[in-house]
């Protein structure tokens, strides 16, 4: 998938979070010393200072009311600070005019917020219009956008109301997208939808993010939400205090007190497990039919199922070939990349119509296949090694464990 710049044409001196080349990546932000009082007694954000990557996702977890989505709406002034800074890209966002701040960063919201009485691709070019890209070019940018959130050019025609939940959400993905922004807000984004459509939304966010590179900010209440999609995850307590902020497995791992131990939940040794890297997974020779080849390949009896990847000229996946047909190419299911977790293997075995998991290196060039029953056997390993390890450690440190345990 290929996602062009789409600067906008005029107006770029008051859109301060785009980058000089127009690309997304370099804007990371940084809080320090804010609070946000909205009446007197306990501030809904006491005092925040956290240093958001840029390129990656950052997420804020923790439960209701403990002042994610403020703090998410102070970065584009949406609410503003009772007192001290927030930087975007190293400027400091109040002095920006507010209105063009928000335009230059994507915001998607747990309702998808689109306007009712305009066309989806209407929706997705309203910021592009605000910025004078030119009509036709951002129809053009819209179908390309559609496509990139999963949607036919049909639904392009369609009014909100004529969506599911779910398509409605990846509509509000595209029009945050629309303008290229380096910052994506998101604010529950898959929130109301059902559970198995929630988990398309996650994947989806996940692929897009490996082309993208933005830098997203994403609030959730679920903490296996946020350690799925988290390159780093906040753990936010009442009044807008970070109770800790790490890697997820870092999280999952070790949390640093009982208030986060509680969050995570008991099963987080099970958790963690998904972190484990997939390196101990054997990679076996992906039985090939490169697309125009006469004979199918060497590899198909070697793999032993008869299924039969096709692949394009460079290699790359383009979809599965049941077994002794040339046609149809069946879509493929997710990929396990090198260096990729566990999870992210059983992932790619599971969603693979011929039970075995696509492997691609950096480049997305075919690197071998796994298999579901090995990818299973690694994690039960990992799983028993875990359990001695912890076992182990839990003689020394019961006192807290169970307390952290013991919590509602
Ligand atoms: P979260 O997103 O973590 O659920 P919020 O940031 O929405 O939390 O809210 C944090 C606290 O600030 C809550 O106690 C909430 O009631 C309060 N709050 C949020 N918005 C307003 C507002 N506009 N006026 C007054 N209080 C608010
Ligand atoms: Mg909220």
């Amino acid at each position: 998938m290929v996602v062009p710049d789409v600067s906008p044409t005029a107006d770029t001196s008051t859109a301060p979070a785009a980058q000089p080349n127009g690309r997304a990546g370099s804007a990371a932000i940084e809080f320090t010393n804010v609070v946000k009082s909205y009446q007197a007694g306990q501030p809904a954000v006491g005092n925040l200072n956290l240093n958001i990557d840029a390129g990656k996702i950052t997420v804020f977890v923790g439960p209701s009311g403990c002042g994610k989505t403020t703090s998410l709406r102070m970065i584009n002034r949406m609410v503003e600070p009772t007192s001290g800074t927030i930087t975007v890209g190293g400027r400091d966002v109040s002095s920006i005019a507010a209105p063009a701040l928000r335009r230059s960063m994507g915001y998607v919201m747990q309702s998808a917020g689109l306007l009712p009485h305009r066309t989806v691709v209407d929706n997705i070019t309203t910021v592009l219009r605000l910025n004078r890209v030119p009509r036709a070019r951002a129809r053009a940018r819209a179908a390309e956008l559609l496509d990139t959130v999963g949607l036919s050019a049909a639904m392009g025609r369609r009014y909100p109301n004529q969506l599911s939940g779910g398509q409605q959400q990846r509509v509000g993905v595209a029009r945050a997208l629309a303008a290229d922004p380096p910052v994506l807000l998101m604010d529950e984004p898959f929130s109301a939808v059902d559970p198995v459509v929630r988990a398309e939304l996650q994947q989806e966010l996940l692929r897009l993010q490996r082309d993208l590179a933005k830098t997203i900010v994403f609030v959730t209440h679920d903490i296996d939400e946020a350690t799925l999609l988290g390159d780093k995850v906040a753990v936010f307590a009442t009044g807008g205090r970070v109770a800790q902020y790490a890697a997820p497995e870092e999280i999952l791992r070790a949390p640093v007190d009982d208030f986060v131990a509680a969050f995570v939940g008991r099963d987080r040794g099970f958790r963690h497990l998904s972190f484990h890297a997939g390196t101990g997974v054997a990679v076996h020779a992906a039985p090939l039919a490169p697309m125009g080849a006469a004979a199918p390949d060497e590899g198909a009896a070697a793999a032993g199922s008869g299924w039969r990847l096709a692949v394009d000229a460079g290699n790359r996946p383009l979809g599965w070939l049941a077994p002794g047909s040339a046609a149809p190419l069946l879509p493929g299911g997710s990929l396990f990349h090198a260096g990729d977790s566990l999870r992210n293997a059983l992932d790619a075995a599971l969603s693979s119509p011929s039970g075995l998991g696509v492997a691609v290196d950096d480049d997305g060039m075919v690197t071998g296949v796994v298999r579901a029953p090995e990818v299973l056997a690694a994690i039960d390993a990992a799983r028993i090694s875990f359990n001695a390890a912890n076992t182990a450690t839990a003689a020394t440190t019961t006192p807290t464990a169970t307390s952290a345990e013991g919590r509602p």
